[in-house]
């Protein structure tokens, strides 16, 4: 094995947070020796897929305001909602002359549909995003859905609701990614274009990374921000049971090209739908250009590719909720990127046991969104530099699972979610049977799913998707040896070990 050089800081990972998070440190602390790794190919990656809405009240749901945790990830979208201005002018200074792009992929606002085809989990959803604004006393406009510009549903689909939400858009995710690449290599980042194999560490700290060349690099802090990749790395060095283990939340999006001339100005969606997120139309700033999104299918093993199934759902659904033109675009690049998703769909961002490991990852459906918020968090904590920002406490990467309902309330909102999606990709039942039937089966793959578990943990429903349908040796029993690792890791004081 031979030694490639050594690094102050190694970010693993060259998605939104990676490349945020070295930038921002670069920009503090310029004498550093930072390298951001990853594949040039960047596959899999969340944020080459992404939309990227940077919508915050957009994105709330029903469990916004039902648990501390909740509110604290909310807290974070919030800053990050105020915080994108200013983060972007500072981004477009750094890539200089080639801002110009920049800011023109920048869309503002975005309407967010109550489709007469929603089912009630979307509905709850708007209703929580509703009251989200007055209590936060956001600007914000209930709008005649007739009067949106772009938005034509078919007609069982037309919207019942619609609220317009000026401070939330959207910007093009593959043009932030480039600048960020730019900005950091401005600062002095060292772009390695490679895959990391495993850590490496030492008695108690993290010494560096080794490459899947089998060439290492060695660094007292390594970030890791590899995302939905990001667990495989971190077993290799830190003790089973101290984090909660990553799931793949796979998004089929597109980039389109109209050929009949009907275009949205701002960003048209749905709030948050059962297991998945909002279907959304993001107008770029190339004429007659649209990006549509996006699905969510959730698996334990990286995914080859977007499902079948799921993929034709989701282009159905787009066209009849949001505009039935669509179906007339032509396809000019289909994306495919698996979110980051912890077991209890909540981030881990933080030190780990291991001193100079930290973790930047888990952030699900919005870390594009608020990528400015975390990467700031990271620094501060990387550099020493007082961090008071305590809706992080949360998002330790070492803990057990975020427990927001009991597992009895997680077997209903299940079953409520499984309702809703088998109605949204098409069910309709005889007049002698209804939604209890589907319910009913949901409960009882759900209940078959904890009693294998074996550990009393409530699942989130978006996570429960991808584990009812699984046996032991499809992926049940690493998860029941991951439960039982984890309530004995944490039973006891926390502590590194020597890998
Ligand atoms: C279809 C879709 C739509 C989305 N829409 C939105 C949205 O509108 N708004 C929003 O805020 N969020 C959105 N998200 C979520 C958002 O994209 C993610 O939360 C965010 O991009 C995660 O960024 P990341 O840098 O942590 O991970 P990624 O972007 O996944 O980056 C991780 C990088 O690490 C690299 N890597 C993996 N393994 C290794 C290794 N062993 N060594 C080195 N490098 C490695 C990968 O190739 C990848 O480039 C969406 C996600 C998807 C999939």
């Amino acid at each position: 094995m031979t030694a490639r050089s050594s690094m102050d800081i190694a970010v693993v990972g060259n998605g939104v947070l990676g490349l945020s998070i070295a930038a921002e440190i670069a920009r503090r602390a310029p004498k550093l020796n930072i390298a951001v790794i990853g594949p040039p190919g960047r596959n899999l990656s969340a944020s080459m897929a992404a939309g990227a809405m940077l919508n915050c009240f957009g994105e709330a749901t029903k469990y916004t305001h039902q648990h501390p945790a909740a509110e604290a990830k909310f807290a974070i979208a919030r800053q990050a909602l105020d915080e994108w201005p200013a983060w972007l002018d500072r981004l477009c200074d750094d890539v200089g002359h080639d801002a110009t792009a920049l800011r023109a992929s920048r869309t503002g606002g975005t309407f967010v549909l109550l489709s007469g085809r929603s089912g009630q989990l979307a509905q709850e959803n708007f209703q929580a995003m509703r009251a989200a604004l007055i209590k936060y006393d956001e600007p914000h406009e209930q709008v005649d859905p007739q009067d949106i510009e772009g938005l034509d549903p078919s007609p069982s689909a037309r919207p019942s609701h619609a609220v317009h939400l000026p401070r939330e858009g959207a910007i093009d995710a593959r043009a932030v990614v480039t600048a960020l690449e730019a900005a950091a290599c401005r600062h002095g980042v060292h772009i390695l274009p490679a895959t990391v194999q495993a850590l490496l560490a030492g008695a108690d700290t993290v010494t560096g990374v080794r490459f899947t060349d089998g060439s290492t690099l060695r660094a007292d802090t390594v970030i890791l921000a590899a995302g939905s990749a990001s667990s495989a790395l971190a077993d290799t060095v830190l003790p089973p049971g101290e984090t909660p283990p990553m799931l793949h939340g796979n998004g089929l999006s597109l980039l389109t090209r109209r050929t009949v001339p009907h275009r949205a100005r701002e960003v048209l969606r749905t709030p948050i739908r059962a297991g998945s997120c909002g279907l959304h139309l993001v107008p770029l700033a190339r004429e007659d250009w649209e990006y549509i999104g996006a699905n969510n299918m959730v698996t334990l093993h990286p995914a080859h590719g977007p499902g079948v199934g799921d993929g034709h759902a989701f282009l159905r659904q787009i066209c009849e909720h949001l505009d039935q033109k669509i179906a007339s675009s032509q396809v000019t690049q289909w994306l495919h990127g698996a979110r980051p998703m912890s077991l209890d769909c909540f981030p881990l961002i933080g030190e780990s046991s291991l001193r100079g490991l930290h973790f930047a990852t888990g952030t699900y459906r919005d870390g594009f969104h608020c990528s400015p918020v975390i990467a700031r968090q990271v620094a501060d904590t990387v550099l020493n530099q007082a961090t008071t920002n305590p809706d992080f406490d949360w998002f330790t990467p070492k803990r057990l699972p975020i427990q927001t309902m009991t597992v009895e309330q997680a077997i209903a909102e299940f079953a409520s979610h499984e309702v809703d999606a088998a109605y949204e990709y098409g069910l309709t039942l005889p007049f002698w049977l209804d939604s209890e039937t589907v319910a009913q089966h949901s409960r009882q793959r759900a209940r078959r799913v904890h009693e294998e578990l074996d550990e009393l943990v409530a699942l989130p429903p978006d996570n429960l998707m991808a584990l009812q349908g699984l046996t032991a040796s499809e992926g049940l029993a690493d998860l029941r040896l991951y439960l039982h690792a984890a309530r004995t890791y944490h039973q006891k004081p926390t502590q590194a070990t020597a890998v």
